[in-house]
């Protein structure tokens, strides 16, 4: 719990919220101006300010209720898709440094794009292989 974090808050109960699922690892609750009705935000119980922080373990538990809920939200017929993602960093984003993941509802005829209206810069994509091994040396 780091005291000044607003997603602490939430999960340890000090701020309510709409939880919707809760285990010994995650947490996840109703975005207060969600995107589309049913947005989720998934958060590790433990603070962790960026994805890179956490290990295996925390991401695999993370991702596991991150499925469940998109399963639910489409289960309970508010959503026939969903997107699914992490604002990773203020540059990206980021409002709130503690780790969560939007799973974001979608229906037919909602006027939403998909992952890549987020950003598009048109890169160079002339050496897409010098790209990929600069990814892989710093693997
Ligand atoms: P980020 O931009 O950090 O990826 O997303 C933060 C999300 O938290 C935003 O979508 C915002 O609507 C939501 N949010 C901000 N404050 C609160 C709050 O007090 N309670 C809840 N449930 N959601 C919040
Ligand atoms: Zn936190």
């Amino acid at each position: 719990m780091k005291e000044d974090c607003l997603f602490c808050k939430i999960i340890s109960g000090k701020i309510p919220s709409y939880k919707v699922y809760e285990d010994d690892a995650v947490f996840a609750f109703l975005d207060i101006y969600p995107a589309s009705e049913g947005h989720t935000l998934v958060a590790p119980k433990k603070h962790f300010t960026k994805f890179t922080d956490m290990n295996a373990e925390n991401v695999a538990s993370l991702f596991e209720v991150a499925r469940k809920i998109t399963a639910a939200v489409e289960n309970a017929s508010l959503a026939e898709g969903a997107n699914i993602g992490i604002n990773d960093g203020e540059i990206a984003g980021q409002e709130v440094p503690h780790v969560h993941v939007h799973v974001i509802p979608r229906r037919k005829g909602d006027g939403g794009r998909g992952i890549k209206s987020i950003v598009w810069t048109e890169p160079d994509t002339t050496n897409l292989e010098a790209v990929a091994k600069k990814i892989r040396r710093a693997l």
